[in-house]
C-alpha cells in the first residue's frame, strides 16, 4: 500500500486545478487538498475555466487516483447558525454548489467545518447542522461530506467526537457523511495523541472507524486542551514529530489520505521537506535550513 500524503495547495489563475496538481507534484506528494475558490467568499470561477480535464490527465500520468484529491468547503459556510436565517440559507446554497463542484473535480471527499453555534449552545447548533445537511443532501448526493473535528475554539461545534456522532446519527443521509480528523484540532480539544491507539479506539466506539476518511496532519502551537487552533510545522509544536509520524503510518489508517496544513516558513512552503521526513522517518533537517 502506498503512503497517501499531500498538502493543501492553491488554485489560482491561470492554471487553476492543473496548477494545483503541478504544485502537489512539486512537493513529491501523491495527494492534495484545495478550495474550489477563495475559502472566505463565495465567488467561484466557472468550471469550464478550471482546466479540469488537463488536471485529471496529469494525475493519471502520475498514477494518482482521483480519490486522493480532497476538496475543502469555504469557511464561510455555517450550518449551525440559528441566529441569522440568511446566513443559514446561504450556507446551504454554498454547500450544494461545493458538492457539485467537487464532483466535477472528480473528488470523493468534501471537508466541511461543522459550524459555530454563536453562543446559542452546542445542542442548538447540532440540530441546525442536521437540518441543513438534511436539506442539502436531499438534493446533492454522490459526495462524502467529511465533517472536520474542530479545536473547540469559541463556539465551534464538533470538537468532541460525541458531537460529530450526534450530527451523523441525526442525519437522514448518513451514507454521505464521513469525518476528517485534524491532529492539531483534536490535540487542542484535549485528546492525547501520544496514546493514539486509545484515541482511535475512542473514535471507533463513538463514531466508527469506517467513517474516518481524511487526516489533517498538523502539529499544534498550543498545549493539549488549549482549544486554540494554531497549526505548527511537524516537530515544532506540542504534539511532536514522533507522534505525528506514528499517526501518519498507523496500520489502521493505511488507506486514509493525509493532508498537511502546516504554516509556510519564511515565505516558503514546507511541504516538500515535511513529506520527505514523513516518508523517511528522519525529521526535517531541511526545514531547519529554511527556518534559518
Ligand atoms: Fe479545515
Ligand atoms: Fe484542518
Ligand atoms: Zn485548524
Amino acid at each position: 500500500m502506498t503512503f497517501k500524503i499531500g498538502s493543501h495547495v492553491g488554485m489560482g489563475a491561470k492554471d487553476y486545478y492543473l496548477g494545483s496538481v503541478k504544485e502537489a507534484l512539486s512537493y513529491e506528494a501523491n495527494a492534495l487538498m484545495l478550495y474550489t475558490g477563495a475559502p472566505q467568499n463565495s465567488v467561484r470561477t466557472p468550471l469550464e475555466k478550471l482546466k479540469i480535464e488537463e488536471a485529471k490527465q496529469l494525475l493519471k500520468e502520475h498514477d494518482i487516483p482521483l480519490e486522493n484529491v480532497i476538496i475543502h468547503a469555504p469557511y464561510l459556510i455555517n450550518l449551525a447558525n440559528t441566529v441569522n436565517p440568511d446566513t443559514f440559507e446561504n450556507s446551504k446554497k454554498m454547500l450544494g454548489v461545493e458538492i457539485e463542484r467537487s464532483k466535477a473535480f472528480g473528488a470523493k471527499y468534501l471537508v466541511l467545518h461543522p459550524g459555530s453555534h454563536l453562543k446559542m449552545g452546542s445542542e442548538a447548533g447540532i440540530q441546525k447542522i442536521i437540518e441543513g445537511l438534511n436539506e442539502v443532501l436531499a438534493e446533492h448526493q454522490d459526495m462524502i461530506v467529511a465533517l472536520e473535528t474542530m479545536a473547540g475554539k469559541g463556539a465551534e461545534v464538533g470538537w468532541r467526537f460525541e458531537e460529530i456522532a450526534e450530527i451523523i446519527a441525526g442525519c437522514k443521509y448518513p451514507e454521505w457523511l464521513g469525518v476528517c480528523f485534524d491532529t492539531c484540532h483534536t490535540h487542542d480539544a484535549g485528546y492525547d495523541l501520544a496514546d493514539f491507539d486509545n484515541v482511535l479506539k475512542e473514535f471507533d466506539r463513538v463514531i466508527g472507524l469506517d467513517r474516518l476518511n481524511v487526516i489533517h496532519l498538523n502539529d499544534s502551537m498550543n498545549e493539549r486542551g488549549a482549544r486554540k487552533d494554531r497549526h505548527a510545522n511537524l516537530g515544532y509544536g506540542k504534539i511532536g514529530f514522533d507522534t505525528l509520524y506514528n499517526i501518519a503510518h498507523h496500520p489502521s489508517l493505511e488507506n486514509v489520505v493525509k493532508i498537511l496544513e502546516t504554516p509556510y516558513v519564511n515565505g516558503t512552503a514546507p511541504y516538500k521537506y515535511e513529506i520527505a521526513s514523513l516518508r523517511s522517518g528522519k525529521w526535517d533537517e531541511h526545514l531547519m535550513e529554511i527556518k534559518g
